[in-house]
């Protein structure tokens, strides 16, 4: 960086939520700021709901270009907010706030980088997927594959109410053929099915745990996400790959949705390896990078 640009105060981006402590975000996007060479800096607030709507104010009064929001905000955020994007409108949730024109403008970055991490293996449109969940990643993944013209898309999910509500969403929004399927012991995937996606929180932090679903219904030539990214190799992803699926984990699409709201809110296209390296030492997945 030189002298000249550290003159002048860095541009502020963050992150509000509650239990921001660990957040492994903020490694990647710093990672990919001190790359770039962007003087910007990620800030990273635990924010209480009740102080939600003085932090959003906050924000905009101390000059910050955008934050992320994470859970427990997605949804009441919207409320403190000028407008919203198009992905963020259907799914009515956002994690993603960017200053336009003196505005705050929501985005969902979460079913975008899920879709580039898709399609660096398969491109979804005219696929058949399934998901299996149908909270607010499942939400997401959906209505972004929706958007980028997928045949049809198959929710399965244990609680019927969530699961009926999205495929409505999804038929009446978005005019894509969906359906529920309740979810069985032993779930079989449908034959029809090119893609499978986890979007349940099934394996986070526990790379023993299973998913219900029939093992052996997983063909070779699906292709099979999950949205855990830690531990990545999820029980999932390793007994997929042993049939010779091809698998991508959840730490791409954490990486991917970075890289979009970097772009969003300083127009650089970032490097999704550094942005990854950075993600997987945070998260203690390999060891501190020493140069
Ligand atoms: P929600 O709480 O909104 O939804 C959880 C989903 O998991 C629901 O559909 C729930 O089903 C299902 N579920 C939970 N336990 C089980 C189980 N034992 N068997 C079957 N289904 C189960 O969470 P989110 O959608 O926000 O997050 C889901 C996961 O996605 C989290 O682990 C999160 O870390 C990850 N995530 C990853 C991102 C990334 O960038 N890689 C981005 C965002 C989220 P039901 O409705 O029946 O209770």
């Amino acid at each position: 960086m030189s002298k000249a640009s550290q003159d002048f105060l860095p541009c502020l981006v963050g992150s509000m939520s509650v239990g921001a402590a660990g957040n492994p975000t903020v490694a990647m996007i710093e990672a990919a700021f001190a790359h770039h060479k962007l003087h910007y800096r990620y800030i990273n607030m635990e924010v209480s709901p009740d102080d939600l709507e003085s932090a959003v104010s906050g924000a905009a009064a101390m000059g910050f270009t955008g934050f992320n929001c994470s859970l427990p905000h997605k949804v009441k955020v919207i409320d403190y907010l000028d407008g919203l994007g198009e992905s963020a409108r259907i799914m009515g949730a956002v994690n993603c706030v960017v200053r336009r024109d003196a505005q705050w403008i929501g985005e969902n970055t979460d079913g975008k980088g899920f879709l580039a991490s898709l399609r660096e293996v398969i491109q979804p449109s005219g696929c058949s997927v399934t998901i299996l969940g149908a909270g607010g990643a499942a939400r997401a993944i959906a209505v972004e594959l929706a958007l980028a013209g997928v045949a049809q898309i198959t929710l399965v999910n244990r609680d019927r109410e969530r699961g009926q509500s999205l495929s409505t969403l999804l038929q009446q929004s978005l005019k894509v053929a969906a359906h529920f399927e309740p979810w069985q012991p032993e779930h079989p995937i449908s034959e029809e099915a090119t893609i499978l996606v986890n979007a349940t929180s099934v394996g986070l932090y526990d790379s023993q745990a299973k998913l219900d679903v029939d093992l052996k219904t997983l063909r070779s030539d699906l292709v099979v996400a999950d949205v855990i990214f830690n531990p990545p190799q999820t029980q999932l992803l390793r007994e997929a790959a042993k049939r010779g699926c091809r698998t991508i984990d959840g730490l791409g699409m954490i990486v991917q949705q970075g890289v979009t709201c970097i772009e969003y809110w300083t127009g650089c296209q970032a490097d999704p390896v550094i942005m990854r390296q950075a993600v997987e030492q945070a998260l203690g997945l390999t060891p501190p990078h020493t140069s």
